[in-house]
């Protein structure tokens, strides 16, 4: 059993530390505060592939595992979630799907500006009336045979990446018939931005992720080509749980990256800040919450390396991810609470990292399963 990154993955983590030092903490508490989508920031992550890492050269992506795209999140959320979310969406969510389940004309046509970042792509599932209990999606497709195109109609609410100038597609989980049990057939099907009858709303405003881009979309008998479906029609339910399950690795990365953060954050500050005539950080009850803090980071990375190896190694990782994602989202909602406490007063100021960090963890206990999903899916596994 070996915890030890391979040079390639020490290389990828060092140079993705660089950007999000050089390139994305200067710029992005502007972003932050004015609710502004960080293109330039995107381009040069493009640029350096991030947007490409897991997937083979052949599709023009950079070669690389799941787990390289999880050590990428973790050293840009170390700095900011806006970029993180942006990145994993638009990778876990938004092209892969399409490179799991995509005909080869899909991946030809779609993959090769998802993976340089030139574009992005969202992944449509919860409703505004539907989230944890995604079985319960209401949006129906319909096949038209006379022109060979489906028919959609619904919402979809909360969705990543749906708006940007760059966003090429999203991919809508829908209800395209019902089975001989009475079940619904649900399906994915590919909507490119731009379709009549696709309309993306205003931006929502948000508590964190300020400056990622979210949406409700509505499709008002939007017709899409017969051959934008997904992989095998009826299969949608399938589809989805893969990249969730898969996506709750990455997001407890981002969590860990977060947590992470507040440690660098509250150990720079306990050594600047004075107070009775000393560091703060002199006194034992800040060292100990920091010591706690930094505990808790590395519990939490381990539960995520392992879920990535088990998933990289073709192991069932189910209860792995669950398990992962659930405690990095609890530590990082718990470090970013005792970061803003050690910074004080300025803990609650928007110009100190920590205040965003604060504002960005809550999610993390919400997004791609709540808490309570994930503590339902490992009794599942448990066979409760
Ligand atoms: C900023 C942001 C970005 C997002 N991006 C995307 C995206 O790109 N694509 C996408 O499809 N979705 C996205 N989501 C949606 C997100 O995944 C859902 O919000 C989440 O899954 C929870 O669904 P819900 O909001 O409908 O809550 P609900 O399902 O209504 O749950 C409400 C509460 O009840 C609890 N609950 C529900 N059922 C049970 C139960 N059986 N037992 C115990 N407790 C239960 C939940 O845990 C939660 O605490 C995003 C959300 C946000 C806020």
């Amino acid at each position: 059993m070996d915890f030890r990154l391979t040079e390639e993955h020490e290389a990828l983590r060092t140079s993705v530390r660089d950007l999000a030092r050089e390139v994305v903490a200067p710029v992005i508490a502007d972003h932050y505060e004015q609710h502004t989508f960080p293109y330039d920031v995107i381009r040069q992550m493009g640029k350096m592939g991030l947007f490409g890492l897991p997937f083979p050269e052949e599709h023009g992506g950079m070669g690389g595992d799941y787990f390289a795209l999880c050590l990428a999140l973790e050293e840009l959320a170390r700095i900011d979630s806006s970029v993180a979310i942006t990145l994993e969406a638009a990778v876990s969510l938004g092209a892969m799907p399409i490179f799991r389940f995509g005909t080869d004309e899909q991946r030809a046509r779609w993959l090769p500006r998802l993976l340089n970042g030139t574009a992005l792509a969202a992944f449509g599932l919860t409703e505004p009336g539907f989230g944890s209990d995604a079985g319960g999606t209401q949006t129906r497709a319909v096949l038209d045979e006379s022109t060979d195109e489906w028919v959609i109609n619904g919402s979809k609410a909360f969705i990543t990446n749906s708006g940007t100038d760059i966003t090429d597609l999203v991919t809508v989980a829908a209800v395209t018939g019902t089975r001989a049990d009475g079940s619904k057939e649900l399906s994915t099907i590919i909507v490119p931005t731009g379709t009549p009858g696709f309309t993306v709303a205003p931006s929502y405003s948000k508590v964190g992720w300020t400056a990622s881009d979210t949406h409700e979309l509505t499709f008002d008998d939007c017709r899409v080509p017969a051959g934008n479906l997904l992989g095998e029609r009826g299969r949608g339910f399938a589809q989805f749980l893969r990249i969730l399950d898969e996506g709750r690795i990455a997001i407890a990365a981002l969590a860990v990256g977060l947590a992470q953060g507040c440690v660098d954050e509250s150990v720079r500050y306990a050594k600047e800040r004075h107070a009775f005539g000393r560091p703060i950080g002199a006194n034992q009850a800040i060292q100990f919450k920091i010591a706690d803090m930094e505990l808790r980071v590395h519990t939490a990375r381990l539960a995520y390396y392992d879920a990535a190896a088990r998933m990289l190694a073709g192991e069932p990782f189910k209860r792995q991810a669950a398990i992962a994602k659930l405690h990095a989202s609890t530590i990082a909602v718990d470090n970013a609470r005792d970061a803003t406490q050690i910074h004080g007063g300025y803990g609650f100021m928007n110009e100190f990292p920590v205040a965003r960090f604060w504002r960005d963890a809550k999610i993390l206990e919400i997004g791609e399963g709540t808490s309570e999903v994930q503590r339902m899916i490992i009794a599942r596994e448990l066979g409760l």
